[in-house]
């Protein structure tokens, strides 16, 4: 905790200072152009990584970077998914998932998850995704771990083109979607690529 309040005093004193101009810009509106929908773990910095500023990214973040199935319901992250796409109108959705994620192993292993209720039920949301892999490959522990980390990306795309805000906007071309998987050890993005069915370098 104190390294937290130690970083918030320098942040005031310095990192607060730097940014002044645009800190002030902020304090009336904002009008990100992306969505970032990321995983929790703390390995995870998406204005770092991105190499943005404050004001630039809307994020999400849950779990495994999941999106549950559009319904009539409200929850937190339809709530944010609405206001990001309607109220703001961001032009830019990224979910991006990422290697050695905790929740991406839970979901290949739920009898793991005995202790953990609620992130056993929360799972259930990329079953399919272990399903598909599943289906269609045996490979090695970390392979599979791999392929469901990229299949979960794309199953919570495909969760997000069923929200009529999202489809609505896809048809005219004012939305993009992208797929994206982080690998944490060796800082590089790797991108869903359309055209070639797969993920490749961004
Ligand atoms: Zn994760």
């Amino acid at each position: 905790m104190e390294k937290i309040v130690n970083g918030y005093l320098q942040f005031k004193e310095s990192g607060f200072e730097e940014r002044k101009d645009l800190f002030e810009k902020l304090s009336n509106s904002q009008s990100p152009e992306v969505l970032f929908i990321t995983c929790s773990d703390s390995r995870i910095d998406p204005n770092l990584i991105t190499q943005t500023e404050p004001g630039d990214l809307f994020v999400i973040r849950n779990a495994g970077n999941i999106v549950p199935p559009h319904t009539r319901e409200s929850d937190g992250i339809a709530a944010s998914i609405e206001f990001a796409v309607v109220a703001l109108g961001v032009k830019h959705i990224v979910v991006c998932g990422h290697s050695n994620c905790g929740a991406m192993k839970g979901a290949l292993n739920t009898s793991g998850l005995t202790a953990l209720p609620k992130v056993k039920g929360w799972l259930n949301y990329c079953s399919e995704a272990v399903t598909i892999v599943q289906s269609r490959e045996r490979n090695l522990a970390s392979d599979e771990l791999d392929s469901v980390t990229q299949e979960n990306v794309l199953l919570q795309i495909r969760r997000l083109e069923q929200y009529p805000e999202i489809s609505k906007r896809m048809t005219t071309g004012s939305i993009e979607i992208h797929g994206w998987v982080y690998e944490i050890g060796e800082g590089t993005i790797k991108c869903f690529n359309q055209e070639k069915q797969g993920f490749i370098e961004l």
